[in-house]
């Protein structure tokens, strides 16, 4: 045998052995101290610590050894793994947790009214909420948290599990009003109107002054790739584009695009109009597969990111879009690659899940990065000598949820892999995700064990995912 190769199988057997987290010193259950490859916007750094305290971050880098000891901290060594903040999911409809995916009959529509209302000739294919609706959030609460994501804005809320950043009753630990606002038909088009050189939407659609009220905006814009959908941002962008009044109210156009705004899908806008958005500070969220599910194709998040748009990704609904954030971020990468050539770098890729998303819902003086004064909502991935990641942004946001060591929302264990049952506090219980045991604590919050509660919803779509999950839509662009 060469020396080459006697040195590669020990390096092999090296990756293979020290991979995961281990308590090294068991002391006080409310200050911890992790050490690992911590991922920052500044870079990944090696080595370094977080120290944990009442649920809030207080210290970061390479000097929180001495404090850590002094208020005897637990003490958290993980090797080969990487430390990120909880990703931050800006675009759900979490009541939709229980339906399985659509099956793919292969046929692309131009806009949402065409499968939501079967306009225009096209097939129905929103399907209705199965079951208890409030099971129905719970069970995709729990979903996101079993992949990693702490916060969601999702038009429905669940007491605990992660935060809900459109609701001040579900902000949880730590966070506190105003919350966002989450909308799906800013120009009161719920029936399906459709309009293309006009604003005759509704009579109850958003105007300047409504939008100027309201602390966060993130609504649905031009979700389709005709005319009709890019008429959808006309009229909110504009106050002379339509000043004529429809003869039931309305109809009229407002400018509404400003720093508090988050236009949800914007697949229908043009280079042009995101021009505009980016000079006027405005955000955008981006569902990537949902997007290619049903129209065939997604944006070109690229262009916005070089105008200087702040981005941040989503993953729309378990019926068209990705069950997880991990999944979402692998769309993203292939979709970019395969319509416009372009590649997303994994740093870039990771902000879109954590800090931009949180400037998007203005809670970044709180949540999103692993800054000293902010929330311990912490998530710790490992590698796996299966993973071919060794970028350790890659190795965050395209993990497998098997590879998910550590959950914490506010400090509050969650989820915890082998190794770390030590800092699982309440009513927890050991579940399989694929061939590995974690440790989940979630009972409190659901008012019985996260066993007995599937038991309840009987056969509905998974809440743990190992590896592809099933049914999972097409992200292959058609257009
Ligand atoms: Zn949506």
């Amino acid at each position: 045998m060469c020396l080459a190769t006697l040195l590669w199988i020990i390096f092999a057997c090296t990756r293979a052995t020290n991979v995961g987290c281990k308590i090294t010193t068991q002391g006080s259950a409310e200050t911890v101290l992790l050490t690992g490859t911590i991922l920052t916007s500044e870079g990944a750094l090696h080595d370094s610590h977080i120290l944990i305290q009442a649920g809030k971050i207080a210290c970061v880098g390479k000097r929180c050894i001495p404090e850590a000891k002094t208020r005897k901290a637990t003490f958290v060594h993980c090797t080969n793994s990487v430390i990120s903040p909880g990703f931050i999911n800006l675009h759900e409809h979490i009541d939709s947790s229980t339906i399985n995916p659509l099956l793919d009959h292969g046929v692309k529509v131009n806009h949402r009214h065409d499968w939501r209302m079967g306009a225009r000739g096209n097939e129905r294919r929103e399907t209705d909420i199965n079951g208890s609706a409030i099971d129905a959030v719970k069970w995709g609460e729990l979903r996101h948290i079993f992949s990693g994501t702490t916060s969601i804005v999702g038009g429905a809320m669940a007491s605990g599990l992660t935060r809900n950043l459109d609701y001040v009753a579900g902000l949880e630990a730590g966070l506190h009003n105003p919350s966002s606002t989450w909308a799906v038909f800013p120009l009161d088009d719920a029936n399906g109107v459709l309009r293309s050189r006009d604003c005759d939407y509704g009579p109850n659609a958003t105007t300047s002054e409504t939008a100027g009220r309201i602390y966060r905006y993130i609504a649905h814009v031009g979700e389709g790739v005709d005319a009709e959908a890019a008429n959808e941002f006309q009229c909110l962008s504009s106050e002379t584009y339509d000043v004529t009044p429809a003869p039931a109210g309305g109809g009229l156009s407002y400018d509404i695009i400003a720093p508090n705004i988050a236009l949800v899908h914007a697949l229908g806008l043009t280079e042009a109009d995101f021009n505009l958005v980016a000079k006027r500070g405005a955000h955008v969220v981006w569902s990537p597969r949902s997007n290619v599910f049903l129209y065939g194709k997604t944006l070109n998040v690229t262009y916005l990111l070089e105008a200087g748009i702040n981005v941040a990704l989503g993953t729309d609904w378990l019926p068209s879009g990705s069950a997880t954030m991990a999944r979402e971020a692998v769309c993203a990468l292939s979709v970019t690659k395969k319509s416009y050539e372009r590649a997303i770098d994994s740093k870039t890729m990771w902000e879109m899940m954590t800090i931009n998303a949180a400037r998007a819902a203005s809670f970044e003086e709180h949540i999103g990065s692993l800054v000293i004064g902010k929330l311990a909502d912490i998530v710790i991935f490992s590698t796996s000598p299966s993973l071919s990641y060794y970028d350790p942004f890659a190795r965050a946001i395209y993990a497998p949820e098997e590879n998910v060591e550590l959950v914490m929302r506010g400090g509050k264990v969650l989820v915890a892999g082998a190794g770390l049952e030590g800092l699982a506090t309440g009513a927890c219980e050991s579940v399989a995700f694929g061939e590995v045991m974690k440790t989940i604590c979630v009972e409190e919050e659901l008012g019985a064990s996260y066993v007995e509660f599937e038991k309840k919803l009987g056969g509905v779509y998974p809440a743990i995912l190992s590896g592809v999950p099933p049914d999972e839509p097409s992200c292959e662009p058609t257009r």
